[in-house]
């Protein structure tokens, strides 16, 4: 039995809940308690606070656990991460009233900052040359330049919308962040080979996400133009159409390069163009 710890209620509660039941493991999830064990893998999940994942998986209280880059690597625990999982993106940013002069990072010099990630925004501002004040709060830091408190913040931007509302410009990007699956550097062998048999499968379920399955018919003369086009995971399967000089294409394209693929596609003469989603993608 391998130990999960996941954040018990937060923005990463969702997702990672998800990606596990995506790799097809199942647990009754009460929001009431603490630890659930899965039915059909070897898996116990501890539901905890965000920012005490790392330390536990680095003490072994958990095996495994998932968690922002952002906490991990202010925690100075970076070592654990092995595994990017895709979600929660935002970034580290510094802001400063929307008022505020503001020409580069120098104007920062001497001034008070507000942050919940002082070692982070320690060694960017140590990266960057700039002597500043570091005023370590633990929540609410976008009220901190009103209040009196800070001249400017670094806080986690996504939308950037709660700066906007709270008379903030953002002016540098500190650190971009994703969730990330950590593992405690001393498991047993058998621990290992569960570990690995999960990270099997979140890696199918990511590269399924990015994938799509894509179904066209296209005239015989065509086919030459198509096939570069989509080359497929070795290549794209050919089948003769029920009509004379026809055929029809499946493929798999990656979701990025999809609208440019489906113009050229079209250009090339397919017709009937069918793209549905793929569940599990194994290499
Ligand atoms: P906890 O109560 O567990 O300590 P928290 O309030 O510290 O929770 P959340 O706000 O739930 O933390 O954020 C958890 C993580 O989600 C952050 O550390 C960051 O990696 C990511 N995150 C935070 N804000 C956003 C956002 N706006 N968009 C996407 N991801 C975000
Ligand atoms: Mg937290």
């Amino acid at each position: 039995m391998i130990r999960l710890a996941i954040q018990k209620s937060g923005r990463l509660s969702e997702d990672s809940l998800n990606l596990i039941r995506e790799c097809g493991i199942s647990f009754i999830n009460s929001s009431l308690k603490l630890k659930t064990e899965a039915t059909n893998f070897p898996l116990e999940i501890l539901f905890l606070r965000d920012d005490d994942i790392p330390g536990y998986v680095a003490d072994g209280v958990a095996d495994i656990g998932i968690v922002g880059e952002n906490v991990l690597v202010e925690e100075g625990k970076q070592q654990l991460s092995i595994q990017k999982l895709g979600f929660s993106k935002c970034r580290l940013s510094i802001a400063v009233p929307k008022a505020a002069e503001y020409r580069n990072i120098q104007d920062l010099q001497d001034k008070n900052l507000a942050t919940s990630y002082p070692n982070l925004l320690q060694a960017y501002l140590d990266e960057q040359g700039v002597k500043a004040h570091i005023h370590t709060i633990s929540g609410s830091v976008e009220i901190a330049p009103s209040i009196g408190l800070a001249d400017a913040i670094c806080d986690i931007v996504s939308s950037g919308s709660t700066l906007i509302s709270n008379g903030l410009r953002e002016v540098e990007s500190v650190f971009r962040s994703e969730a990330v699956l950590i593992s405690n550097q001393e498991l047993s062998a058998e621990k290992t080979r569960i570990l690995n048999q999960l990270v099997f499968r979140i890696q199918s379920v990511r590269k399924a996400q990015k994938a799509k399955y894509i179904l066209l018919n296209a005239p015989n003369e065509a086919i030459p133009t198509i096939k570069s086009l989509l080359p497929g995971m070795k290549a794209p399967s050919i089948l003769p159409l029920a009509e004379e000089g026809w055929s029809s294409v499946h493929s798999v394209v990656n979701e990025d390069d999809f609208w440019e693929i489906i113009e050229k596609l079209r250009e090339a003469g397919a017709q009937g163009i069918l793209v549905v989603p793929i569940e599990k993608m194994i290499l």
